[in-house]
């Protein structure tokens, strides 16, 4: 699924963090579901053209796919997700209410590029999905 990071606007298109090149609110078509007006929230370029993230009123979101040129080529689902956090920036307190000691030594160990065992960052994606519904913040090691 591609998603667009709430605050950052950074799109994770096809397993790639794209940055924004622009945040600009434009009207870009209808909504295919409801009809209403679609707003662009994003603007984002890859090697085949540009994507246009864009939100209806009633929260429907599409990402639109164009050529260099500006050709549609498509239309993809998107989901709008909270904003990817590092975990050096999350309070400990926290991490510890969820992730054991050894788990998050290795996502620090991990995040910085450093040597860590496995098994623990395994052990501790299972627990990202809670660790969301607790505090909001994702993690994506
Ligand atoms: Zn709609």
């Amino acid at each position: 699924m591609n998603r667009l990071e709430q605050k950052s606007h950074a799109l994770v298109f096809e397993g790639k963090r794209l940055e924004p090149v622009s945040s600009e609110k434009n009207a870009v078509g209808l909504c295919s579901r409801c009809e209403s007006d679609l707003t662009s929230l994003a603007y984002h370029r890859n090697e085949a053209g540009w994507l246009v993230c864009a939100q209806c009123k009633n929260d429907h979101t599409i990402l639109m796919c164009y050529d260099q040129k500006w050709n549609w080529r498509g239309d993809r689902e998107l989901q709008i997700s909270p904003d990817e956090v590092s975990v050096f920036s999350i309070d400990k307190e926290k991490l510890a209410s969820v992730f054991t000691p050894a788990e998050i030594r290795d996502m620090l160990s991990c995040e910085s590029g450093m040597p860590y065992v496995r098994q623990n960052l395994y052990r501790a994606r299972t627990k990202y999905d809670k660790f969301e519904k607790l505090f909001g913040l994702k993690l994506n090691l």
